[in-house]
C-alpha cells in the first residue's frame, strides 16, 4: 500500500536520517561546534520552509520533503549556520530592531527587522566557507568582514543590498523550550572554551570566544542599562505635549486634538574627536549606542562632535550617517555648552577622559562613556568604561559609577 500517509512517513524518515548524516557531516567541518551541533532538536514538519530555519529554543524547523531531498553538504552548512546565529545570541540581539511592544508600529519597524536579519547572517556567513549563491556575507554586500551585526546592520542602512541576496528563512513559530536559558548559556561557554583550545578556528569565532568567556567585560549590556535609566529620568521632567499632532486629527482635520502622549526626550550624544581616540573604538561606541536608542524608542539623536571648539550639531537617524569632525586638542566643556543649547534631555559623551569638565552638573542628565581606564569622569554623571572588541580589561571594564 503507498496511501499519502505511509508518503509522509517514509520523508519524515528519510528527513531525519538525513539531518543526522548533515550534523555529522557539520561535525567535521567545524569540529569546534559540535557540542553546539548536537544540542539541536529537529522539528521536522510540514509548515517549515523548504530551507532548514531555527527558533530560539535551539529547535531546527525541518520541511521533510525539503529535507529528504536535500544533498547532505547542503543541510550541514545550512546547521553551521543556524547555531551560529544561536551560540552568537542573534535573537535577542534583534530585540532594538523589532517593533515595541504595545506601540504602534514605527513605519521603519519592517524594514529594521529586515535589516537586522541581513546582518545577523553577515557576521555568521563570515566565518563560514561554501555559502550557498544567494547567500548574503560581507563579501557579497561589498562591506568590510570581521564586524558585529549591529555594525553591518547601521552600514545597511546606506547601502541597497544586491536583490538576487536572500536572507536565511524564519520558523513559522517557536517550538518547545529543550534546556533551560541556563543550560544554553552553559553549552556557549564550553563552546567558547573549546575554541579557545583549539585555536584553529576562524577569526570572528577566535573574537566570540573571547566575548563569552568574560562576560564580567560587558559594557554594552551596562551601556543600555543607563542609557535606559537616563531616558526614564529624562521623561519624568518632561511635560505632556500639545506639540505633536493626534493620529486621529489626520481623520478630523479641521479639529486640533491633543496629543496626549509624552514627547521623547531629546539626546544629544558629545563625541571627544580630539584625536586621541581610535576611529575604531568611535564606531563601535555609536553603533552600540545607535542600537540601545532605537530599543528605547528612540528615533535621531543630536551629534556634537568637540576638540577644543564644538563643531555644528547633526541630527542623526543612524550612528552610520554621523560624520566624525575635529582632530585637535581637548576641551570638552564647550561641547557641553553646545549640547545644553540644543535642549538635550539626555547627554551621552564618549570620550577617553583626558579633558577639562564643567565645574557644575549640566541640566541633562548625563552617562559617560570612557575609552580606556587611564582618566576618570565627574561625579555627577553616570560613567561606563568602554574597551575595543578583543582589547577588554577584565578587571576594569565592569567598572561602572552612578551620581
Ligand atoms: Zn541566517
Amino acid at each position: 500500500m503507498n496511501d499519502p500517509a505511509r508518503r509522509r512517513a517514509d520523508a519524515m524518515n528519510a528527513a531525519e536520517e538525513n539531518f543526522a548524516g548533515a550534523r555529522l557531516w557539520a561535525a567535521t567541518r567545524a569540529p569546534y561546534l559540535t557540542s553546539a551541533l548536537f544540542a539541536l532538536t529537529a522539528l521536522i514538519h510540514e509548515d517549515a520552509p523548504p530551507r532548514p530555519s531555527a527558533d530560539e529554543h535551539w529547535n531546527v524547523h525541518l520541511n521533510p520533503e525539503a529535507t529528504a531531498a536535500a544533498p547532505v553538504p547542503e543541510l550541514g552548512w545550512w546547521l553551521l549556520h543556524h547555531v551560529s546565529h544561536l551560540l552568537r545570541d542573534h535573537h535577542a540581539r534583534a530585540r532594538p530592531y523589532a517593533p515595541h511592544v504595545g506601540e504602534p508600529p514605527p513605519d521603519s519597524a519592517h524594514t529594521d527587522v529586515e535589516r537586522w536579519v541581513r546582518a545577523a547572517d553577515a557576521e555568521v556567513n563570515d566565518d563560514l566557507d561554501d555559502a550557498p549563491a544567494d547567500a548574503i556575507s560581507p563579501e557579497t554586500l561589498g562591506l568590510p568582514d570581521g564586524l558585529l551585526a549591529e555594525r553591518y546592520a547601521a552600514l545597511l542602512d546606506l547601502i541597497d543590498p544586491p536583490p538576487h541576496l536572500r536572507p536565511c528563512a524564519r520558523p513559522p513559530f517557536t517550538g518547545p523550550a529543550a534546556t533551560t536559558e541556563l543550560e544554553r548559556e552553559l553549552l556557549a561557554r564550553a563552546v567558547a572554551a573549546d575554541i579557545q583550545a583549539r585555536g584553529t578556528a576562524p577569526g570572528g569565532w577566535q573574537r566570540w570566544a573571547q566575548s563569552a568567556l568574560h562576560p564580567e567585560v560587558n559594557w554594552r549590556a551596562r551601556l543600555a542599562r543607563l542609557v535606559r535609566r537616563g531616558l526614564s529620568r529624562a521623561a519624568g521632567r518632561v511635560d505632556y505635549s500639545y506639540s505633536r499632532p493626534s493620529r486621529r486629527s489626520a481623520a478630523a482635520p479641521s479639529i486640533v486634538l491633543p496629543a496626549l502622549i509624552r514627547p521623547l526626550p531629546r539626546v544629544t550624544v558629545l563625541v571627544d574627536t580630539s584625536g586621541s581616540i581610535g576611529r575604531t573604538a568611535l564606531d563601535q561606541a555609536l553603533s552600540e549606542l545607535d542600537g540601545v536608542l532605537r530599543a528605547a524608542g528612540s528615533r535621531w539623536a543630536e551629534v556634537i562632535c568637540c576638540d577644543t571648539r564644538a563643531y555644528p550639531a547633526q541630527r542623526v537617524r543612524s550612528a552610520a550617517h554621523v560624520e566624525l569632525v575635529g582632530g585637535g586638542g581637548t576641551d570638552l566643556r564647550p561641547g557641553f555648552t553646545a549640547a545644553q543649547a540644543t535642549g538635550a534631555d539626555l547627554l551621552v559623551v564618549l570620550t577617553d577622559g583626558d579633558t577639562p569638565w564643567p565645574d557644575r552638573r549640566p541640566r541633562p542628565y548625563v552617562v559617560v562613556c570612557l575609552f580606556g581606564d587611564d582618566h576618570d569622569a565627574p561625579g555627577w554623571a553616570s560613567t561606563v568604561r568602554l574597551f575595543e572588541d578583543g582589547h577588554d580589561a577584565p578587571d576594569r571594564a565592569g567598572t561602572v559609577r552612578q551620581p
